[in-house]
């Protein structure tokens, strides 16, 4: 009888657990999703008014005025994008954001993504080695504005923790009849390898790299792999120490 009441003693108290980490859990989720609608409102003034500074006609700004306005405006603008990140993590968590696969023309998503990041890649010298041709057939079953986000974080990152004079190098790899594997390899300080998963998780960064300074808050890995994740695909990655670092995305191809 000691062992049956025991029992369902600790049954109750495991309930309790789930129940209260679900509500906690959704408390995080909201508060998650109100906080950042307090702050895309003013953020959104910041980007709108800065665009309108610097449209003024009547009394033009100078062009160190106009220099300093872009950069306002650009701060906005990925700043923006980081919170809008966030929701989506909290999002999928949730259960609310869920992906419907459509045929998505990976090589010219690739594309826009390498011109798009162009700018920054030779303001900190780094160049990009695109061997995947823009017009060439690979079609995979995805969502085209996911794929954007992942691709936009892992050229971000591949150019931000390279060295100066680095590469990046996207490459289509082998993967098996039904899968599309990008490589996106770059030539930076690298991963230690008992690092390989903690990267994924949120707010996580290397420490050299919190040390060095370098601008980062740890959410644009996170999104990948749960991108890749609602989308059926797969991130991993490969580093050596001093050399560089190699992410890998394994996509569905797209059967007509
Ligand atoms: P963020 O770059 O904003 O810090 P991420 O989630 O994109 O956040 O990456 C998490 C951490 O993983 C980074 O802070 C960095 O320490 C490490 N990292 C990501 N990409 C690379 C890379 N290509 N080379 C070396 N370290 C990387």
């Amino acid at each position: 009888a000691m062992d049956l009441t025991a029992r369902r003693q600790g049954e109750e108290a495991l309930l309790r657990a789930v129940e209260d980490s679900q509500i906690a859990n959704r408390a995080k989720t909201e508060f998650l999703a109100n906080m950042s609608h307090e702050l895309r409102t003013p953020l959104n003034a910041i980007i709108g008014f800065s665009q309108l500074l610097d449209m003024e006609t009547e009394n033009p700004l100078n062009e160190s005025q106009s220099e300093n306005i872009a950069e306002i405006n650009k701060a906005g603008r990925h700043l923006l994008n980081l919170v809008g990140q966030v929701l989506e993590i909290n999002r999928i968590d949730s259960g609310e954001l869920k992906c419907v696969p459509q045929k998505v023309s990976l090589s010219a998503i690739i594309d826009d993504a390498v011109t798009s990041m162009s700018d920054l890649a030779k303001a900190k010298c780094v160049s990009f080695d695109n061997l995947i041709d823009k017009n060439s057939d690979i079609f995979v079953s995805a969502d085209p504005d996911k794929i954007q986000q992942i691709f936009l974080n892992l050229l971000d990152n591949a150019v931000k923790y390279n060295k100066k004079g680095g590469k990046v190098t996207l490459s289509l790899v082998e993967g098996g009849p039904e899968k599309v594997c990008v490589a996106i390899r770059d030539t930076g300080d690298g991963i230690p390898e008992d690092n390989y998963e903690k990267i994924f998780d949120p707010l996580y960064r290397l420490e050299s790299h919190v040390k060095n300074c370098i601008d980062g808050v740890g959410v644009g890995l996170t999104v990948v792999k749960k991108f890749m994740a609602i989308m059926r695909g797969q991130v991993s990655v490969e580093s050596k120490l001093g050399s560089g670092t190699c992410f890998t995305l394994e996509f569905e191809k797209w059967v007509d």
